[in-house]
């Protein structure tokens, strides 16, 4: 049984054709080449893709709601010292707009921008030349050189130095649209970005002396009607449902972040329909909105919107985005710890090699990870050694940049991209039991409130913590036996009854447990709200408890200690909570 599982798993791998992914991604190149939310031609795209779902047998129709979108234009930075230059370059989506002469100021190199970047210097005042990375990614380089006094932001495209692309993109921290409680904290100070070729000697410039310039940006932000595919496949014998999604809407050409997503996911929805019959759940396919001139407000709205219907039946979450790129040559894949043991199952069957899993991480519309439903991202990623020539470049030197055309698109890569995206969804939509291993959150929790344990003060006390996450550890291995067990028994051709309601009823726990442990491990802000883009404490696990080693180095009766010690005590005690009820949801399954 188990060898005929595994054929049945080819067989789907098979039936998934590149050839028809590259066309969808032709035609989006070709009739949709801007895909700017809120505007025409992401409306016809719309059509195109709710068209396709229709066509294979899904019910689809689009949601329509606002989305607060940018439309930037060229901006330019004028070097009014040393040597008089004037750079082109674009306004990053949400920046403010600087009256049309520009705002003058001198200029501070802070290399990546994050907040270590900044000791030692006064950006008071000035203007802010730092790189554009990941890390952290630009709303968060945007937050933190605002909170630290600067007047503009200006980021030097990575890639090669000879890279004359100019980037583009968002500097809008707040995930998903702002509401009346965070829209202050929407950018408020002009931010552009220049291409590499030229921002390296400006950067050296400023490493030799004084340096002053004019930055001048030119961006509207508008409320836009936005239409978002989202397609149902009932299917399943369960009431739940796995979800496939990426995002539509690009900057410059496109090509690879993000038409290869979509027509992987279409691929993927369209073989998934052939075998409705074999299916134990539902699919859904969405595609996000206002993800690049928005962040992630489609994604946000669909969490918010179908709140109940997300809680009680999603089993899973494939992101596809870059697939297909040139001179990709390894996939890698980010996931929510309870897939790590599924991903090197999948990827060892689909591409005949394994990478290990990596942590996922809250960026391209991972917005699920306070209702708790365990996700997937992953890609064809590029060498070290490309990544090193490219000065980190993880998406390519043409990275959201007009240059992002078919020309960069790999038809083998693609493939590769394909049969994991596959892989993964097949075992998802069938596998009796749910292939989580809590084995995997049980450890990461307990090591990380250790951590904290250590790193704080007596006044905090983590001790009911740590000891509730290692009972939460125990009977997480009792919880992955149990599966296996029940699934083994699949395997040897046992069906119906008994074994039918065990399943279900395990499948039930685990996904509660889900619920429970995703908040915790990795949002500061909770169930029902998103941390903004790229906030720094999420490097961490259990990030709300992040700052616990501030108390270590203050007088535990004075005024500074009281004001950590209120806001984190309070977090330590939503964390408790949680592992203790890890703890009894886990027993229950053992
Ligand atoms: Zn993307």
């Amino acid at each position: 049984m188990a060898q005929s599982v595994t054929a049945q798993l080819d067989e789907v791998i098979a039936e998934a054709s590149t050839d028809k992914a590259w066309e969808h991604m032709e035609w989006m190149s070709r009739e949709v080449p801007t895909r700017i939310s809120g505007w025409e031609p992401a409306k016809r795209h719309a059509d195109y893709l709710t068209d396709e779902l229709t066509s294979y047998g899904f019910a689809a129709h689009q949601d329509v709601f606002p989305g607060l979108v940018a439309y930037p234009r060229p901006g330019k930075l004028i070097i009014t010292s040393a040597v008089e230059q004037v750079i082109e370059g674009y306004t990053f989506a949400h920046s403010i707009s600087t009256p049309p002469e520009g705002l003058e100021g001198e200029l501070l190199y802070v290399g990546a921008g994050g907040e270590a970047d900044y000791e030692g210097k006064d950006a008071r005042g000035k203007i802010v030349l730092a790189e554009l990375s990941y890390s952290p990614p630009r709303p968060e380089k945007t937050r933190i050189a605002t909170a630290n006094g600067a007047i503009g932001l200006i980021l030097i495209n990575w890639g090669d130095d000879d890279n004359p692309s100019i980037p583009q993109g968002t500097v809008k921290p707040v995930w998903g649209n702002p509401t009346v409680d965070n829209i202050h904290m929407m950018p408020n100070l002009p931010a552009i970005g220049i291409a590499r070729l030229q921002g390296v000697p400006i950067r050296e410039l400023c490493k030799q002396g004084s340096v002053r310039a004019t930055i001048v940006s030119d961006a509207d932000r508008l409320w836009k009607t936005l239409h978002q595919p989202h397609a149902r496949l009932g299917a399943g014998s369960e009431p739940h449902f796995l979800l496939l999604a990426d995002h539509m809407d690009s900057w410059g050409g496109g090509a690879t972040d993000n038409t290869s997503g979509n027509a992987v996911t279409l691929e993927v929805a369209r073989v998934l329909a052939n075998h409705k019959s074999e299916l134990r759940r539902d699919i859904q396919v969405a595609f996000w909105q206002a993800h690049e001139n928005g962040i992630m407000e489609g994604s946000t709205w669909f969490v918010d919107h179908y709140w109940d219907e997300i809680d009680r039946g999603m089993i899973g979450y494939i992101n596809i985005d870059s697939s297909g790129m040139k001179y990709a040559t390894q996939y890698e894949a980010t996931l929510s710890p309870e897939f790590w043991t599924m991903h090197e199952e999948s990827m060892q069957a689909a591409l005949g090699y394994v990478t290990p899993p990596k942590r996922l991480e809250k960026t391209g519309d991972q917005s699920f990870f306070g209702v708790g439903v365990p996700a997937i991202s992953g890609r064809m990623e590029f060498s070290k050694e490309l990544l090193e020539r490219w000065h980190g470049a993880i998406l390519g030197p043409w990275y959201q940049s007009t240059d992002d055309t078919m020309d960069v698109a790999d038809k083998d890569v693609l493939a590769q991209d394909i049969r994991i995206s596959m892989a993964y969804a097949w075992t998802l939509a069938t596998r009796p039991v749910l292939p989580y291993d809590f084995r995997h959150n049980a450890r990461i929790l307990r090591e990380a409130l250790e951590g904290y344990a250590a790193a704080t003060d007596d006044t905090l006390g983590l001790d009911v913590t740590v000891e509730l996450a290692k009972g939460f550890e125990a009977k997480a291995a009792g919880v992955y036996a149990r599966a296996n067990e029940l699934q083994a028994r699949f395997a040897a051709g046992e069906s119906g009854g008994s074994l039918d309601d065990d399943a279900a009823a395990l499948n039930d726990t685990m996904r509660t447990i889900s619920r429970t442990v995703i908040p915790v491990l990795g949002s500061v802000v909770g169930r029902y709200g998103q941390d903004t883009y790229g906030l720094s404490a999420l490097k961490r696990w259990i990030p709300s408890l992040a700052l616990v080693s501030v108390l270590k180095d203050q007088d535990p009766l004075s005024g500074d200690h009281a004001l950590w010690w209120g806001k984190l005590v309070r977090e330590r005690n939503r964390v408790t909570d949680a592992v203790r009820e890890l703890n009894e949801l886990a027993a229950a399954a053992e």
